[in-house]
C-alpha cells in the first residue's frame, strides 16, 4: 500500500525515483506523483500507473534531488488534485505522506479560517500548510513543529524549495527505511526501492525525524532528543521478482508452491526425533511446556492460515488456541493473559492492524512472536522473535504462496508444541512426516489440477457462489472465497458446511454453485450429508475431495481430486484448487489477476 521515495544525491533524481516506485508497484495503489527541486518546485502527478506518471513526467528538468509518491486513498477520491506530493500556498513545500491524519478536519478547519485555500480534498494537505505556518528559515525545526499539532499514523519526506541541500523525513507508524550511500541517500517505504543503491540503511522507528542529506542521515526524536545512528546492512532477497515465463505472478506463485513450502520447512524437520525446529523463537521446551493459551493474530489470508494453525495447536499440541482478526483484537481492549502465546501472522510485516495488535499485546505485558515473510519488517523487527516464512517474494496482490507457508510453519510449531506435551515420539514421527511429504503432494496435486475450466463456467455468471467446508476446511473455504472476491470480483462467501442450514441455504436455487470442500478427514461422513442437502436443492457442487474418493466425486458436477494427507495438513492441498479456481475466473472475467481493484499487497493504514 502507497509508497514513498526520496532522492537526494549526484545522479538525475527523476528515473531513479521512478524506478523506485515502480519497485513499490506491487504493493497496491491509485495513482502517483513527483516533485522535483528547482526553481519553482516541478510537480507531476497522475491517476493510474506509475507508467502513467512516466508520461505525464516526460519534460522533466534536471535535478539531483527530488520525491515521490504512490497514493493508495483513504482520505478524497482517487483524482490527479488528490495524488502526493501536496503543496503549500506559495509552492514552496513539497509533502510526500504514508497514512492517516486522524484529526484532519479540526486543522483543515483551522488553517481554512486563517485563509489557507485548499487544493485537495486529502488529510495529506494539512502538512504543508502546517509546516508553512511554522516555518521560519528552520525546515526542521518547521516540521517538528508542525507534527506536535498531528494526530495519527504518517510517513512523511518534506522537501523545501529554500533548502536544496536536505530532506526532512518523519515516521510514526507508518515504515520508513534511509539507505546511505556514496554521496547520495535515497529514502523510502520499503527497502525494496532501496536496496539497488546501497545496504547500508536506517530504519526510522516511531517518532523519530531525520534529516538526510547527500552526505548521510542524521536522526532525532521528535521532540529533539537525540538518537544514536543504527546503521545496518540488510541482506533478505529484494530481487524484483520476475514471472519466469507465467503470463501474472498470482500463476506464478501458486506454482511455486512446492518450493516454497519446501524452504519454509527446510531445516526445520527432525524427522528421526519426531520434532521441529524454529530456532527464531529461542524458546526451550520448558518455555513452550508453560504456555497455556495461544492467539493467532492476522488479517484477510493471514488471519484464515491463522485459523488453520489454531485448530492444528488445539487437536495435536492439546493448547486452548483461536485466531482473532488484528483489527478487532486490538480495539476492544483485549485480554492479554500472561501464559498465553501471542502470534502475529504477516505476509509483508507492515501490517497497521496487525502492528497495532502487536502494540496493544506488548503494553499488556503480553509476549507476541512474529510469523512473517519479509525480512526486517516492521513486524518481525517489533517482535524480536518469531519465524521467517522464506516464501521468497510475493508479488500479486492476492496471497497464495504465503498462505501456504504460514500453515507450514504454524504446523511446525504445533509439532514442537506438541512434542512437550503428549504427543509420543511414534506420533511426532508421523506429524513430521506428513509436514515432510507436503512439498510433493502440492506438486502432485498442481502437475495435475484437474478440471478447473469446467468449474470456472459454473462460476463467472454467478450471482452468488457458496463456499462450504468443516473443520480444517472452514479456513480453506473461507480463503478461496476471499481469492474469487479479491481476483474475480464474483459476489460470494463461505461458512462452515453445518452453518449452512441456519441461514445461507435460503440463498441456493437452480444452478447456484457451491464449492464443498470435502477432504477425507474425521468431518467427511457429515460433510457428504451437507452435499446432499445442497444436491437436493438443485445447486451444482464443484467438490474439492480426496483422489480416489468416489462417492463424494459422484456428487459433483465439477471434481477436483486432491493427494491424500494427515487431515491437520489438509489445507496444504486442499486450497490449491480453489486459488486456481480464482485465477482462472479473474482471467475469463477479464480482471487485472495480479492488481485487483482498491486492494493493496501490504495494508499499512488502519
Ligand atoms: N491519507 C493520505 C491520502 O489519502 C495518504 C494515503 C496513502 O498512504 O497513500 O491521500
Amino acid at each position: 500500500m502507497c509508497g514513498i521515495v526520496g532522492y537526494i544525491g549526484v545522479k538525475p533524481a527523476l528515473p531513479v525515483l521512478l524506478e523506485g516506485l515502480r519497485r513499490l508497484e506491487y504493493r497496491g495503489y491509485d495513482s502517483a506523483g513527483v516533485a522535483l527541486l528547482g526553481e519553482p518546485l516541478w510537480l507531476r502527478r497522475a491517476v493510474g500507473r506509475v507508467s502513467d506518471l512516466v508520461q505525464a513526467a516526460r519534460e522533466a528538468p534536471e535535478a539531483t534531488v527530488g520525491i515521490a509518491h504512490t497514493r493508495w486513498a483513504t482520505h478524497g477520491g482517487v483524482t490527479e488534485a488528490n495524488a502526493h506530493p501536496h503543496l503549500d500556498a506559495a509552492s514552496r513545500i513539497a509533502v510526500v505522506h504514508n497514512g492517516i491524519i486522524e484529526n484532519m478536519t479540526a486543522l483543515r478547519a483551522q488553517l481554512t479560517s486563517e485563509g489557507v485555500a485548499f487544493r485537495s480534498e486529502t488529510d495529506t494537505e494539512v502538512l504543508p500548510h502546517l509546516v508553512r505556518r511554522h516555518y521560519e528559515g528552520d525546515p526542521v525545526d518547521a516540521v517538528q513543529r508542525a507534527l506536535a499539532h498531528i494526530r495519527g499514523t504518517y510517513g512523511i519526506v518534506v522537501l523545501f524549495a529554500d533548502h536544496p541541500e536536505l530532506l526532512v523525513v518523519a515516521r510514526n507508524g507508518s515504515p520508513l527505511v534511509v539507505g546511505v550511500g556514496e554521496g547520495e541517500t535515497v529514502v523510502a517505504s520499503d527497502p525494496q526501492a532501496v536496496v539497488q543503491h546501497t545496504r547500508r540503511v536506517v530504519y526510522l522507528q516511531d517518532r523519530e525525524l531525520a534529516v538526510v542529506t547527500r552526505a548521510g542521515v542524521e536522526v532525532r526524536g521528535l521532540d529533539g532528543a537525540p538518537v544514536d545512528l543504527n546503521v545496518e546492512l540488510i541482506d533478505g532477497d529484494y530481487d524484483v521478482a520476475n514471472r519466469e515465463g507465467f503470463p501474472h505472478f498470482m500463476l506464478k506463485e501458486i506454482h511455486e508452491q512446492p518450493r516454497s513450502v519446501r524452504r519454509c520447512l527446510r531445516g526445520r524437520v527432525q524427522s528421526e526425533d519426531g520434532m521441529a525446529k524454529l530456532g527464531g523463537f529461542q524458546m526451550t521446551p520448558r518455555d513452550l511446556a508453560a504456555i497455556q493459551r495461544i492467539v493467532c493474530i492476522g488479517c484477510g489470508t493471514s488471519y484464515h492460515a491463522g485459523m488453520a494453525g489454531a485448530m492444528a495447536i488445539e487437536a495435536l499440541a492439546r493448547i486452548p488456541a483461536r485466531a482473532e482478526i488484528a483489527s478487532e483484537f486490538r480495539h476492544r481492549h483485549p485480554i492479554v493473559m500472561r501464559d498465553a502465546l501471542f502470534l502475529a501472522i504477516s505476509q509483508s510485516g507492515e501490517t497497521a492492524d496487525t502492528l497495532g495488535a502487536i502494540q496493544e499485546v506488548q503494553l499488556k505485558g503480553g509476549e507476541v512472536l512474529g510469523v512473517v515473510n519479509v525480512v526486517g519488517s516492521t513486524i518481525a523487527r517489533t517482535c524480536g522473535r518469531g519465524v521467517y516464512l522464506h516464501s521468497g517474494p510475493e508479488v500479486a496482490v492476492a496471497s497464495t504462496k504465503a498462505f501456504t507457508s504460514q500453515v507450514t510453519a504454524l504446523l511446525l510449531l504445533t509439532l514442537m508444541l506438541a512434542r512437550t506435551r503428549d504427543l509420543s515420539l511414534p506420533r511426532g514421527q508421523e506429524v513430521a512426516e506428513a509436514l515432510a511429504s507436503a512439498p510433493e503432494k502440492v506438486a502432485h496435486y498442481l502437475a495435475n489440477p484437474g478440471p478447473v475450466d469446467a468449474a470456472v463456467e459454473l462460476i463467472r455468471d454467478a450471482r452468488y457462489v457458496l463456499f462450504l467446508g468443516r473443520g480444517f476446511s472452514f479456513p480453506v473455504a473461507l480463503e478461496g472465497a476471499l481469492k474469487l472476491k479479491e481476483v474475480a470480483y464474483v459476489p460470494c462467501e463461505a461458512y462452515p458446511a453445518g452453518e449452512m442450514k441456519h441461514g445461507p441455504i435460503a440463498m441456493l436455487e437452480q444452478g447456484t454453485p457451491v464449492v464443498c470442500v470435502v477432504p477425507q478427514d474425521a468431518q467427511r461422513d457429515k460433510a457428504i450429508s451437507n452435499m446432499r442437502e445442497v444436491q437436493a436443492r438443485g445447486a451444482h457442487i464443484i467438490a474439492v475431495h480426496t483422489e480416489g474418493d468416489d462417492e463424494v466425486a459422484s456428487l459433483a458436477t465439477v471434481s477436483l481430486p486432491v493427494p491424500p494427507i494427515a487431515d491437520f495438513a489438509s489445507p496444504l492441498v486442499t486450497v490449491l484448487p480453489l486459488q486456481l479456481l480464482a485465477y482462472q475466473a479473474g482471467i475469463a472475467l477479464g480482471r487485472d489477476v495480479d492488481k485487483p481493484r482498491n486492494l493493496a499487497k501490504s495494508v499499512t493504514v488502519e
